[in-house]
């Protein structure tokens, strides 16, 4: 599944679009505690977007 993505959490096939918490895995295979994975992918992927728009 990762494999779609980038390091900043960008589809490689749609350029600008970041992913983030549940969005991830829908089968959500962390078990609990997703708070911590939504908010560390959030994070991730926010400075991400910030970057990618950077370079616009
Ligand atoms: C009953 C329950 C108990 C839980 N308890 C825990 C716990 O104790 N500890 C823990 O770590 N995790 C817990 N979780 C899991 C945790 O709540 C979720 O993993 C987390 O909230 C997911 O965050 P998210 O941002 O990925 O998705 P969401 O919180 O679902 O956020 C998605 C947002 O997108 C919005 N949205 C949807 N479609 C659109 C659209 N087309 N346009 C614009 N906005 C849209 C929705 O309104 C929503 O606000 C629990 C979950 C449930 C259901």
């Amino acid at each position: 599944m990762f494999e779609a993505l980038n390091e900043q959490l960008m589809l490689n096939q749609l350029p600008g679009t970041f992913i983030a918490g549940e969005m991830l895995d829908w089968e959500a295979p962390t078990g609990g505690y997703l708070l911590t994975a939504c908010f560390a992918s959030g994070y991730v992927a926010g400075q991400g977007a910030q970057a990618w728009l950077s370079q616009r």
